[in-house]
């Protein structure tokens, strides 16, 4: 693998690569050879493949369109350009940064219901006609400055279920509004034509899409009584982006393709898209970090059986024998694990160094000088030192978007690469693995990503993929 820094848009193919452990312990070596300390990422582009793969083959009705704002790497947004994937767009940088790789407006929905003016106008001036809205000023707003845009009413979901992150608390036209809000755009006289709703990111249970159908169903019959020409229906994002996540995507797919078939059936001639984000990035990053800092510290236990790391006694609490690590490393809370605050993650570290090595208290710390800086209270780790490693997987979904340079702390560099055996391992199933073969006589992964980003060998080999019969 190439290693510096300065090569961080070259994608390497890896014919045999070893797991990611194995990846990121090479990349390690390599950087401690060049005394290179900084995190970096490393990024699996197969894995975002193998999940376009995987929503075809399981959602073949529903038209992704990635949600940029979750990982708006221009390596992965282009990967997913290539293979004609849409966009949703939720502002002007967004929707610059998805025309300037030469995806056709038609490719896009701006899909923020609350619109700054001035992005509106660059939509318009961009052709990008297809939007959401869920209010009366939106739509006033839109009459002044996109009369003849395609409007996509998006519905707030009212039934509750688990969600990492709620969204209906901001977003969303409640069911009883509906009809007020469509009277609005038909005495402006708007164009209606879809209906959307986001169940929430990292929705828990499956049965959260099929009522959110059913929904969408009842207001898209509203919507024809008002006249509107319906054709769209957008059922959003919210689908899981990795394996231990509560809730798999084969379920969440299943339950969906009853509830479309059974209120937007096949022949009815209504174009489904989603905007999913997470699913398609979460699992493809990895985050390698540097330890810059250690402390040891006596491990405090008070008398309700809680640690604290802060050293300080406590009246209630007593030492331990046991010592506890404190580990400083190199990306925080107000870089890529902002993910920990906004999008409510969970994140579990993992070593390079002997697993059945005795394990201690430990917990691990960002690079700023700021105490809210914890990445991880209270863990098990093996005794490491200043200048070791450690990493997290699934760092791919709302992590380095929302990341800053707070303290000067620089953004990780991010390497990429694609290997072999993804086709083996994200396809496990006879189906997929029949396709895996008719990619190459080898089973190997067909593509040639090499430096210059040439995706176009990658993208006519996942456009050949067939799609399953219906
Ligand atoms: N669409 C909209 C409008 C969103 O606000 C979001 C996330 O906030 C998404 C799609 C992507 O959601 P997810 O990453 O859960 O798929």
């Amino acid at each position: 693998m190439k290693t510096s820094p300065q090569n961080e848009s070259c994608v390497e193919t890896l014919a045999d690569a070893p797991n990611v452990a194995a990846l990121v312990k090479e990349k390690i070596e390599e950087l401690d050879a060049q005394g290179c300390d900084e995190a970096f990422f490393i990024a699996d582009l197969g894995d975002v493949v193998g999940k376009f793969v995987k929503w075809k083959e399981l959602l073949p009705r529903v038209e992704p369109f990635y949600a940029v704002k979750c990982n708006q790497d221009e390596t992965v947004v282009k990967l997913l350009a290539e293979l004609g994937m849409g966009f949703d767009c939720a502002s002007k940088a967004e929707i610059s940064q998805v025309v300037k790789m030469g995806v056709s407006p038609s490719r896009i929905i701006y899909a923020n219901p609350c619109k700054q003016k001035s992005f509106l106008k660059y939509a318009h001036k961009q052709s990008v006609d297809l939007m959401t809205f869920d209010n009366e000023a939106e739509l006033i707003k839109i009459k002044a400055l996109y009369p003849s845009a395609r409007l996509v009413l998006r519905l707030l979901p009212t039934s509750h279920f688990k969600v990492q992150c709620e969204l209906g608390n901001k977003f969303g036209c409640h069911p009883d509004n509906v009809g007020k809000l469509l009277a609005q755009a038909q005495e402006l006289d708007l164009n209606v034509m879809g209906i959307s709703f986001h169940v929430g990111s990292g929705v828990e249970e499956a049965a959260a899409f099929s009522c959110a159908v059913k929904q969408a169903y009842e207001a898209w019959n509203m919507a024809q009584a008002y006249g509107f020409e319906m054709t769209l229906l957008d059922i959003g994002g919210g689908f899981p982006g990795q394996k231990s996540a509560p809730i798999t995507f084969e379920e969440i797919a299943s339950v969906l393709n009853q509830a479309l078939d059974m209120y937007f059936p096949k022949g009815s001639g209504v174009r489904i898209i989603a905007e999913p984000g997470r699913y398609f990035v979460a699992s493809a990053f990895t985050l390698a970090v540097n330890i810059i800092a250690k402390r040891t510290v006596a491990r405090d236990i008070s008398d309700n059986g809680g640690a604290s790391v802060d050293g300080h006694h406590q009246q209630n609490v007593t030492r331990n024998d046991e010592p506890s690590h404190m580990y400083y490393v190199n990306d925080g809370v107000y870089g890529s694990f902002n993910s920990l605050m906004y999008d409510h993650a969970q994140v579990e570290a993992s070593v390079l160094e002997d697993p059945d090595a005795p394990q201690f208290s430990s917990s691990v710390w960002g690079p700023t000088c700021d105490g809210l800086d914890c990445i991880l209270e209270d863990c098990h780790l093996p005794e490491m030192e200043v200048g070791q490693w450690m990493y997290f997987r699934d760092m791919g979904a709302y992590t380095m978007c929302a990341g800053s340079t707070f303290n000067g702390m620089p953004r990780p560099a991010c390497f990429y690469f694609c290997r072999s055996s993804v086709w083996r391992e994200v396809n496990g199933e006879p189906v997929a693995k029949r396709r895996c073969e008719s990619l190459s006589a080898d089973g190997q992964f067909p593509a040639v990503l090499k430096a210059g980003m040439d995706f176009q060998s990658l993208h006519d080999a996942v456009c050949s993929i067939p799609v399953a019969p219906e």
